[in-house]
């Protein structure tokens, strides 16, 4: 279970203008690395920050609406209460012109860049090929760990 924090910092907007919501030390860091990143010419969009646990119902029950079950969106989605962006310090980046949370983004020069860089901002990939979580390959997703 991962607990929602008491305090969040809005950290700027994410590529579709929705407030993005992280813990104050991962917003900062977010902030930092983002600039860093477009001194270099990469673009490094948020797709999503914070989770509530509510949120997070609200994907479940939207996709078991379209007809899939639960066995399906586990492979894809955290259960409620179970998300890493719950915690507030997950971040899902993009960078224009790619879809948001494909693998596709690791052939990404935004990618690229954040392989050399991100650990320098306390920023670390949580599911990489063959993670022990089970979870799949995702490229998108990093956590502030520091
Ligand atoms: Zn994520």
């Amino acid at each position: 279970m991962v607990a929602e924090p008491d305090w969040l910092l809005l950290a700027g907007f994410d590529r579709y203008r929705r407030p993005l919501w992280l813990r104050p030390s991962a917003a900062r860091a977010r902030q930092a690395m983002r600039r860093a990143a477009a001194a270099d010419g990469v673009v490094l969009e948020a797709v999503s920050g914070f989770r509530s646990h509510d949120y997070q119902l609200g994907i479940f029950e939207r996709k078991l609406a379209r007809g899939q079950t639960v066995a399906q969106i586990l492979e894809v989605n955290a259960a409620p209460g179970y998300s890493e962006h719950h915690g507030g310090e997950a971040l899902d980046i993009g960078t224009p012109g790619e879809p948001p949370a494909e693998e596709s983004f690791e052939a990404t020069p935004a990618f690229a860049w954040l392989a050399v860089h991100a650990g320098a901002h306390g920023f670390a990939m949580s599911y990489p090929r063959g993670n022990p979580h089970g979870i799949v390959y995702e490229p998108w997703h990093w956590r502030f760990a520091r």
